[in-house]
This record gives C-alpha cells, sequence and structure tokens, in this order.
C-alpha cells in the first residue's frame, strides 16, 4: 500500500483527488510516516480543508507551498522536503495538480495550450528533476531489491483523454484538446523518465483516477473521490518492476496509449 511508504509528496492536495488522497494516507492502518501535502496556497481560502486535516495529524501532515508553474517555488520546496527526509529519502512523489479547458481546437488558443503545458507537462517535468536526488536517496537507503511506492517511486496522474487510440470514442463527448494534449506529454515524459532512471530503481506509472465527481470532473461524473483514491492507492500499493512505465485506471486496468 502507499501508505507503506514512509515519505510522500503530493501535489494539489488542498483539494479534489489530493486531498483525498492526503486524508486517506493519514488515516489508514497504516499511516505514512511523513506526508508532504503541497499546494500553492497554504494560506488561502481553498486550503482551509487541508489546514484542519493537518492539525489533526501535527506529526505526519506538512502542509508545503509548491506552484506547478513556478520553479522557484519547486526548487523551494524540494530544499525544505530534503532537510526533513534527510538521508531517507523520498519514497513516493504523486504528481497530481492539473488544470483542465474544456475548449476544441477552433475554441482553443496558444494561452490555453500554454496553460495546459505549464501546469501539466513542465510542473510534473521540473518537481521530478528537482525531487531526483530525493527519490535516489529512498531508493538507496531503502536496500530492498526490485521496484515500489514504498521504496522509490514517482505516479503521474493522467487521463484516458491522453488515450490516442479512444479518441474516436470520446472526442465529441469531452474534446478539452489543450489538456488531451499536455497529457499525452504527460504519458511521454513518464515513459522517457522510467527508461532515463531505470538503474537507478525509481518505478514511473501513470494512473488515471476514473471520471470523479470533483470541481474538474464535474457532477455528471461517474464515482465519488473516496472510490477512486481508494482504488489508486490499491493500485499504487501493487505496482512492482513489472509496472514500470505502466497506463492504469484506478482499477488496475491497463489503458489503450
Ligand atoms: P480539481 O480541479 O478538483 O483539483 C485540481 C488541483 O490541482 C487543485 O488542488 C489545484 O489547486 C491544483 N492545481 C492546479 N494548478 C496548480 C498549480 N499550478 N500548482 C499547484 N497546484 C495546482 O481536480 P481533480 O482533483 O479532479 O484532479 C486531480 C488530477 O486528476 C488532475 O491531474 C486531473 O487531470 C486528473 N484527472 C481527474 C479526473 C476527474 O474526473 N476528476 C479524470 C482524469 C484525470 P488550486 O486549488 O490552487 O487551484
Amino acid at each position: 500500500m502507499a501508505a507503506h511508504a514512509v515519505s510522500v509528496l503530493i501535489t494539489g492536495a488542498n483539494r479534489g483527488l489530493g486531498l483525498e488522497m492526503v486524508k486517506q494516507m493519514v488515516e489508514a492502518s497504516h499511516p505514512v510516516r511523513k506526508l508532504f501535502a503541497c499546494c500553492r496556497d497554504p494560506e488561502g481560502a481553498r486550503a482551509e480543508g487541508l489546514q484542519t486535516l493537518a492539525k489533526k495529524h501535527p506529526n505526519v501532515i506538512v502542509v508545503v507551498r509548491l506552484d506547478a508553474t513556478d520553479l522557484s517555488s519547486i526548487k523551494q520546496c524540494a530544499k525544505q522536503v530534503g532537510l526533513e527526509v534527510g538521508t531517507g529519502g523520498l519514497n513516493l512523489l504523486i504528481n497530481n495538480a492539473g488544470v483542465l479547458a474544456k475548449s476544441t481546437l477552433q475554441e482553443t488558443s496558444a494561452e490555453d495550450m500554454q496553460n495546459a503545458f505549464n501546469t501539466n507537462v513542465l510542473g510534473p517535468m521540473n518537481i521530478i528533476k528537482e525531487f531526483l536526488p530525493h527519490l535516489r536517496a529512498a531508493a538507496k537507503a531503502s536496500g530492498i531489491p526490485g521496484m515500489s511506492t514504498s521504496k522509490a517511486a514517482v505516479v503521474n496522474i493522467s487521463s484516458f483523454l491522453a488515450s490516442m487510440e479512444t479518441v474516436k470514442q470520446s472526442y465529441a463527448l469531452f474534446p478539452a484538446i489543450s489538456y488531451r494534449i499536455s497529457k499525452a506529454g504527460l504519458n511521454m515524459l513518464t515513459l522517457c523518465a522510467a527508461e532515463e532512471l531505470k538503474d537507478d530503481q525509481i518505478l514511473f506509472s501513470l494512473l488515471h483516477p476514473g471520471w470523479v465527481r470533483t470541481d474538474m470532473g464535474g457532477e455528471e461524473g461517474q464515482i465519488d473521490a473516496p472510490e477512486s483514491v481508494q482504488g489508486m492507492l490499491s493500485v499504487m500499493a501493487s505496482l512492482t518492476e513489472k509496472q514500470n512505465a505502466a497506463f492504469l485506471d484506478y482499477e488496475g486496468r491497463p489503458l489503450a496509449w
């Protein structure tokens, strides 16, 4: 289980799926020991739920400012996390923060595409690069053979809308072109990172949470956040080197690229 990881970092942890992940990880029967819950405005109104949860679990949850589009905040966060985890490193990094604009090709703009790329692709890219020393430290400190999320891993939250093979079936219902292209970019980033870093024993995987009733998923979504997160956490717990670079849904089913 992801909760067996000693230290975990989640981006976009103040609402939606990110906040639910924090909740389930600290309330698990084997709770994580240190959970870095990152959000872009820890003192703002949108982080109130997270701050309340953090007050209940002051020894576990550390709320840290991280804006996925701001490299200096990523560097600052990596520095703070490094001081806290020391040579034990960071076991699990979950790139969950994301943005979605619903436009079609004819409605979209360069600005839309740039925004989607800044958060959904450049964010995870910079975050992986800056946290790499901590992930490497965790892999080294673990001493367990093979790969797992309790050793050293990056889980990138993708979407079935990134799947190129299913565009014909899903485009009319969900155009969201900048989102689709950026999440497909995130998928390629993940495959490249998995290949480049396989000798470091860092596991990389892509998870689709399902169509979830959050601010992003809307009320017409098919499942609620607790069900999605329960599924994703148990999939994370089951990952080994066999699933390195896999693209799975919240029930562990492989998705078409
Ligand atoms: P929400 O819109 O409910 O929450 C998005 C989260 O991302 C918020 O915490 C938001 O913070 C954060 N965020 C956005 N931009 C940034 C940024 N620049 N820096 C840091 N944090 C940022 O979305 P969900 O919880 O539904 O989605 C979570 C992930 O799951 C996303 O990656 C999404 O693409 C993916 N997903 C969701 C699906 C669904 O049906 N809900 C389906 C498939 C994938 P803030 O409050 O500051 O805006």
